[in-house]
């Protein structure tokens, strides 16, 4: 006799991706040592944290050393001098009212997605396909049961519910997209909030993105007409502040949230409470400062810098005809792949061919296939080259 594992693990879907990706590349490497790749499959920010952030960081590293002002375990909800730069942070962004209570500072919007789980009992998951696979895969380990609702390019990758049957989902929705890069807009952000309402379903909301929006659309789910009594946002300074590395998110769950006589407000907090020790100070610091005036402006240098890399190749897939998503409002290009290849088919010609790395959209869903997501967020000499490249196959 042994003690019994959770056996929803059986049930993942075994997702090579990045690891094949790194296992063709180390092997054209060995058999090529002197072929130059540009890797434009990087989901991770390049350039490094602002002087703001850093200033912050040191100071708040200073404090740590004086018994006056040295600081042990942290709230578990964030200190109040975040929780209130976030506040107006919403407020300066994207003109909404939340409060501090509606909170919740965290070490990652990776954490929060997979954790959020808990608080949700047995309920269906409406999930848009392709996805950010941790929707998908902290739901599965729960024993949860996915529907997926086909983002593709007859929808812009941007899908609607509409056909979709009633019933009380936890809804997951990310905009701007990553794989996709599609970015909704208001008209169709209210119909989602609208079929929440109408159903009695839960909307996550995944903000990770929202510094990249140049076009109008929401930054915030809130600023949908009722989205805080059907809404949970979560959202991160990733890749807004360059903080992969430092590790600072936040997720609001208004206290206007009620699920009958439950307040999801309160459930999460009891679950942070009780599994969640809070965010460094030193880190907490330099997040404060990423969301001050100073601090957001050079963050936005640095995301023009990158949004001058996704215009370079959405410029040259424009002028090719080629079918695209993202490079707008997103550091994603979701492009179709030409010819018909399938994702590794199109991965294995620019590799060998041009030494040219991206991600094949397979690897994010069955509607990836025959797609192929390249990011922006090399450096802009890399980006040159490879729009050079990859201009031979289009
Ligand atoms: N949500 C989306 C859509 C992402 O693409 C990522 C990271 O790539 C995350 C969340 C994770 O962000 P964090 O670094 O805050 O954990």
């Amino acid at each position: 006799m042994s003690v019994k594992v959770n056996t929803n693990y059986d049930n993942l879907v075994k997702n090579y991706l990045f690891s094949e990706i790194a296992k063709r590349v180390k092997a054209y490497t060995l058999a090529n040592p002197d072929k130059k790749i540009i890797r434009l499959g990087i989901g991770d920010v390049t350039q490094p944290l602002t002087k703001t952030v850093i200033d912050a960081m040191a100071n708040a590293v200073q404090e740590m050393g004086v018994k006056d002002t040295f600081k042990g375990y942290p709230p578990e909800y964030g200190y109040d001098f975040l929780r209130e730069a976030i506040v107006a942070h919403y407020s300066k962004r994207c003109n909404v009212s939340i409060k501090c209570d509606d909170v919740f500072v965290s070490d990652g919007a990776k954490s929060d997605c997979g954790n959020i789980v808990e608080i949700f009992g047995d309920n269906e998951i409406l999930i848009p396909d392709p996805v950010y696979p941790v929707y998908l895969d902290s739901n599965i380990m729960c024993g949860r049961k996915a529907k997926f609702i086909n983002a593709n390019e007859a929808n812009l990758f941007a899908p609607l519910p509409e056909g979709i049957d009633g019933g009380n989902y936890v809804i997951y929705i990310c905009s701007p997209n990553n794989p996709t890069g599609a970015v909704y807009t208001k008209d169709q952000l209210e119909k989602w909030v609208k079929f929440a309402k109408a159903t009695g379903s839960v909307i996550i909301f995944d903000s990770a993105y929202e510094a990249y929006i140049t076009g109008g659309e929401p930054r915030s789910i809130y600023e949908i007409e009722g989205a805080k009594e059907c809404a949970i946002e979560i959202c991160s300074l990733s890749k807004s502040a360059g903080f992969t590395g430092t590790r600072c998110s936040w997720t609001v769950v208004p206290t206007e949230l009620m699920v009958g006589d439950t307040s999801l407000n309160a459930m999460w907090a009891r679950r942070q409470a009780t599994k969640f020790n809070g965010v460094p100070y030193i880190i907490q610091k330099g997040a404060e400062a990423a969301l001050s005036d100073q601090g957001r402006k050079e963050s936005d240098e640095i995301i023009s810098y990158y949004m001058r890399n996704a215009k370079l190749i959405a410029d040259l897939l424009k002028e090719k005809g080629v079918f695209f998503t993202g490079g707008i409002s997103s550091p994603y290009i979701w492009l179709k792949t030409p010819d018909g290849m399938s994702s590794w088919e199109f991965f294995d010609k620019l590799l060998n061919e041009v030494q040219l790395v991206g991600t094949p959209g397979s690897g994010f869903g069955k509607n990836g296939e025959g797609f192929f997501r390249l990011t922006a967020f090399g450096s802009y000499e890399d980006t040159l080259e490879a729009v050079e490249r990859l201009r031979k196959f289009l």
